[in-house]
């Protein structure tokens, strides 16, 4: 079957040098950076060796042309992605607290990421897609659900399949319409990564073992739970979790860990690797890029991540 698609907001990311201080006085900043959580999560697929195709739009500006230019090098098809020249890119301000939590402002519905149409390249993708996979984040631009439903339905009449990541923030509306797109495509999932909170909000139930019950009885096949510095575990129905410790890493940007982890598992899975070691690689590729300062600078090509596992010891479980 044909590549791993994703769509959604392709966006750059500027960035708070300080911590704990936010945006109320000038500080310095840092970016832009490529970024949007489809657009990460696709830059790693790619460069772990998946054919891997982005659908999303981005402004005739320097914004758009360094984002595409980059996820161009790393072996994305952007052909679907559409350059607009009455919209800027999207962008993406970052601020940290001293408790590690995140806040973004970001201008997503007045950019060109909020204009993705189904032109005739986007069709063309739409029709060769193998695996589609699902951000949360994107669900909250109208016209990307849309055609996100569109490639869901697509993928899986043609035996293709679906992961969603819920990659819910508390910036983005979560209204009604989005919640019940969000439950319809989780309840056509094959494999569903979440973070945090968002394995009992993806399952609407409360408690880890009752949320991947339901998950189950709804047909996912895999869970892959994501614990930032305390690693991650696939679950598959009826068989014994594959446990992975993080590697032990300086954390020096957090932003586009699960993305990373996202794109080389699936890529991973997709080219026929195990669960255990897709997950290693996952691992390594959402701590490699925690690493690096900026949402996907620190994403990294199979031989990378070979290097990065080689030489990075493991956190104590
Ligand atoms: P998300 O960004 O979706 O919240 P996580 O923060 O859990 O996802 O990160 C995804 C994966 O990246 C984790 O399961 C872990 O393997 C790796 N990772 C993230 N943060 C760190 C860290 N500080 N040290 C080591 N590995 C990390």
């Amino acid at each position: 079957l044909g590549p791993t698609i994703c769509v959604g907001e392709i966006l750059v990311e500027i960035m708070a040098t300080t911590v704990g201080r936010g945006f109320l006085q000038p500080q310095p900043l840092e970016g832009p950076f490529p970024s949007g959580a489809p657009a990460i999560f696709i830059d790693q697929c790619a460069r772990m060796g998946g054919t891997a195709a982005l659908i999303g739009s981005v402004g005739d500006d320097d914004f758009g042309r360094m984002t595409l230019a980059r996820l161009a090098r790393d072996g994305v098809d952007v052909r679907a992605v559409a350059v607009l020249p009455d919209h800027p890119t999207g962008t993406a301000f970052v601020r940290y607290r001293a408790d590690g939590a995140r806040d973004f402002v970001y201008n997503i519905a007045r950019s060109a990421a909020a204009c993705i149409a189904r032109t005739p390249a986007v069709e063309e993708v739409l029709a060769r897609a193998g695996h589609l996979h699902v951000m949360g984040s994107a669900l909250s631009i109208p016209a990307a659900a849309e055609v996100i439903v569109a490639a869901a339905t697509a993928v899986k009449a043609r035996g293709g399949s679906l992961s969603v990541d819920p990659n819910l923030r508390k910036e983005l509306a979560q209204d009604a319409a989005t919640a019940r797109t969000f439950a319809a495509l989780v309840a056509m999932a094959d494999l569903l990564l979440p973070s945090g909170d968002e394995l009992e909000r993806a399952a609407g139930v409360a408690g880890e073992a009752a949320a991947l019950e339901r998950l189950f009885a709804l047909g996912v096949r895999e869970v892959a739970l994501k614990r930032g510095a305390g690693g991650a575990s696939v679950v598959a129905a009826g068989a014994a979790p594959v446990n992975a410790p993080a590697f032990a890493v300086d954390e020096v940007d957090p932003t586009g860990a699960g993305d990373c982890f996202g794109g080389a598992y699936v890529a991973c899975r997709r080219l026929g690797l195990p669960v255990a070691e897709a997950l290693t690689y996952a691992c390594a590729a959402g701590a490699r890029n925690v690493t690096r300062r900026g949402p996907m600078e620190g994403a990294g090509t199979r031989s990378e991540l070979d290097t990065f596992i080689a030489n990075t010891p493991r956190r104590p479980c």
